[in-house]
């Protein structure tokens, strides 16, 4: 018997092997869930489409741009009309203009300021509310992404730090919203990880670095590690655990210096 028999979890934003949401794709697989997966548009649906067939049974695929609103309402009708509910959802998405994550974050434009709160923090926010019908009374979880940059000064993380602390904030007023409907949502704030977006932040090696020198466990987190996690999260073994960030960062957030 797996954790997740029989459950349906709909994970956004898997973009290749090395995304985070690829790790918690196949821990929730292998646990035994049925998976629904986005792509963001026609760009990206071949490789993500080629990544589902590695799964079985087949995940539904989808597109859907979490900043389009008729998209995300068309992506939570074919999920009912496929599988009636949702158990578990992972909001696994950011993104922020490439040039705004180096240097001074006082050069951050309102255009830039407002892609990443669309993509990365208020995207959470719509996908709850348009899920939430499918997911009510089913005690299922939401699970999203975020980074230590929200609450720490993480050099040439800017305006996506800034984001990351509306996303933890929306991820407690969420809580309250959803917990009379029997719905969990919580966050896991991940190490640094290379995958594409991280990618774009500046000398993000550095921060890779720090980590193995001062973190307690002197290594780096995998997907594999917050796929885990998320396991965990998103089911029933967390049945009490809500409005929470829990640290997958091999301990880094504890140290003072
Ligand atoms: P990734 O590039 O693999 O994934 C980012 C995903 O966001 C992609 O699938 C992309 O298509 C999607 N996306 C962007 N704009 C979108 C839109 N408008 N609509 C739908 N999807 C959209 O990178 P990742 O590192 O796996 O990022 C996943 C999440 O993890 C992000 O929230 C990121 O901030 C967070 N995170 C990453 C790290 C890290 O070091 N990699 C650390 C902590 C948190």
């Amino acid at each position: 018997m797996g954790l997740m028999d029989g459950k349906v979890a709909v994970v956004f934003g898997v973009a290749n092997k090395r995304s985070i949401a690829w790790g918690i794709t196949t821990a929730l697989a292998e646990a035994g869930a049925k998976i629904a997966l986005n792509f963001q548009n026609e760009r990206m649906r071949e490789g993500v489409e080629k990544l589902a067939e590695e799964l079985a049974p087949k995940p539904f695929v989808q597109v859907c741009d979490a900043t389009n609103t008729a998209e995300v309402k068309a992506y939570m009708a074919a999920i009912k009309e496929k599988y009636g509910h949702i158990d578990a959802l992972v909001h696994c998405i950011a993104s922020a203009k490439r040039e705004e994550l180096s240097g001074n974050y006082f050069n951050t434009s309102w255009e830039g300021y407002a892609l990443a709160q669309h993509v990365s923090a208020y995207s959470l926010v719509e996908l709850a509310r348009e899920a939430a019908p499918l997911m009510e009374g089913r005690e299922g979880a939401i699970l999203t992404l975020t980074y230590y940059g929200s609450e720490k000064v993480v050099p040439n993380y800017n305006v996506m730090g800034v984001a990351k602390a509306a996303l933890e904030s929306s991820v407690r007023y969420l809580a309250n919203d959803l917990g009379p409907k029997g719905i969990r949502i919580n966050a896991i704030s991940a190490g640094p990880i290379k995958t594409l977006s991280a990618m774009g932040v500046a000398d993000f090696s550095a921060l890779l670095n720090a980590i193995a020198e001062k973190a307690p466990l002197r290594r780096n987190v995998t997907q594999e590690d917050v796929g885990h996690t998320a396991l965990f999260l998103l089911s029933e073994w967390a049945r009490s655990i809500t409005g929470q960030v829990l640290y997958v960062d091999s301990g880094y957030c504890i140290m003072g210096a």
